[in-house]
């Protein structure tokens, strides 16, 4: 490569990575030779797509590169991209892990630094692994990535600061009021996290908290938001005999920390507040796999009082055989299932069917996204419990939360 870059030329040229490095994971599942056959199975059928045009190199135990000299345009690299898509779709879909295809176009301006293009390749291929859930079928090395990829790693370096506790003030809290819909009264709030970056302005939670799963930073971080949500929950039920509860997000990476029950006890009593008025919102599509250790530790939870809530229930992946099992006290309707309730008719609408369901699995039902007074007069004639949404407030500052405590109902 770098002897022909050399050579002045008007020909096109492009670099594809094939990135098959999840297939080290059924190597260490099903042993080295089960990985290396796959592999070998692989290399003969990119094969079959090498012509003058497109050279195939094993660069790695677990990459093959395209160097292509001779191509139309960009659309044609397209088409190539997703044939090599459908070919490791055919024989890798049964395998169930993914893959990762990146794209460079060699040009004037990136074709003097070699060890760049390659490093640049290596990165497009490794975020196309990470984003293949996304339906991503290749990614390409350009302007619009690379200004991504900085984006999260800045993101990712005031994440780790904030983690380290320098400007920790950076990651605060809003508090987003409950309501009982049988009382009419506030039954709790749920805290959700934000993120304030002098450079780059308020960052949603959407953006972050996967960069701080991925990190792991999510741990450490995680606990400055129980912290500051029970303190908090502290200073709420000083001002109201209702005792509303705390209902903080939790990252299943957090939950299977080690430590996390015992860091949690810890603050509990720093607080000084009382298990039973906190609740733990996890979300099940996220721990499908790890299932019976996550149910585990949420009856650990349980036991000590604390409870839990299945967040976002009805998208995803949600397996009802197993729902009776799970040791949950609310399930939180997903903002989908209350937004259908606008679009169609009441006889068509499986939303209550839904609250009907949970409540025979043994759960209280909190609706999500209530916008509308239609949807929260359907949910009061289907028996929800609790409702949460602009409705009724968007997430608060403190001092605002404490002052919606004081004026509501
Ligand atoms: P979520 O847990 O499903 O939180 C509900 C989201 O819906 C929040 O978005 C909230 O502001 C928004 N919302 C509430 N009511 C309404 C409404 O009536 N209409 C509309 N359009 N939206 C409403 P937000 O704050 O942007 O948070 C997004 C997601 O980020 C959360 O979804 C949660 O999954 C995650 N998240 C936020 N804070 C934390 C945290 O501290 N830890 C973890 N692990 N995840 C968090
Ligand atoms: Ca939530
Ligand atoms: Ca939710």
């Amino acid at each position: 490569l770098k002897q022909d870059l050399t050579i002045k030329s008007t020909i096109k040229r492009a670099i594809i990575s094939v990135n098959l490095g999840t297939v080290h994971t059924l190597s260490t599942r099903y042993g080295y030779h089960y990985g290396i056959d796959l592999i070998k199975g692989i290399s003969k059928a990119l094969k079959m797509l090498c012509s003058d045009t497109y050279q195939l190199f094993s660069t790695h135990e677990y990459r093959f590169v395209y160097y292509v000299k001779g191509y139309r345009d960009k659309s044609e690299l397209v088409s190539f991209g997703k044939e090599i898509y459908h070919i490791l779709e055919s024989l890798l879909t049964f395998e169930r892990i993914g893959w990762g295809i990146g794209i460079i176009e060699i040009n004037k301006d990136n074709k003097r630094n070699i060890e760049l293009l390659l490093k640049n390749l290596l990165i497009a291929s490794e975020r196309a692994i990470i984003d293949f859930e996304k339906d991503i079928e290749y990614y390409f090395f350009d302007k619009e990535l690379e200004t991504t990829i900085e984006r999260d790693d800045r993101l990712i370096q005031n994440l780790s600061q904030i983690a380290g506790g320098i400007d920790a003030e950076r990651l605060f809290l809003h508090f987003q009021p409950i309501i009982d819909l049988k009382t009419n009264k506030i039954c709790g709030f749920e805290s959700l996290s934000r993120l304030n970056i002098d450079s780059m302005g308020l960052i949603p939670p959407l953006e972050f908290i996967p960069l701080a799963e991925k990190t792991k930073l999510i741990i450490p971080l995680g606990k400055n938001i129980i912290k500051q949500s029970l303190q908090f929950l502290h200073q709420m039920q000083s001002i109201t005999d209702e005792k509303p509860y705390i209902s903080i997000n939790i990252s299943i990476i957090q939950l299977l920390s080690k430590d996390f029950i015992h860091t949690l006890l810890f603050e509990i009593h720093e607080a000084k507040v009382k298990p039973h008025d906190i609740v733990l919102e996890i979300t099940e599509s996220t721990f499908a796999s790890e299932f019976q250790d996550v149910n585990k530790i949420l009856s650990d939870l349980k036991e000590l009082g604390i409870r839990i809530a299945l967040d976002d229930f009805g998208t995803g992946y949600s397996s009802l055989s197993r729902e009776r099992e799970l040791n949950v006290n609310y399930l939180k309707i997903d903002k989908f299932f209350i937004d259908k309730l606008l679009s169609l008719k009441e006889e068509e609408t499986i939303t209550a069917d839904i609250i009907s369901m949970a409540h025979k699995l043994g759960h209280e039902v909190i609706a999500e996204g209530v916008e509308h007074e239609t949807q929260r007069a359907y949910l009061e004639k289907h028996g929800c419990d609790h409702i949460q949404g602009y409705l009724i407030s968007k997430p608060l500052e403190p001092s605002k939360a404490i002052e919606f405590i004081k004026h509501y109902g």
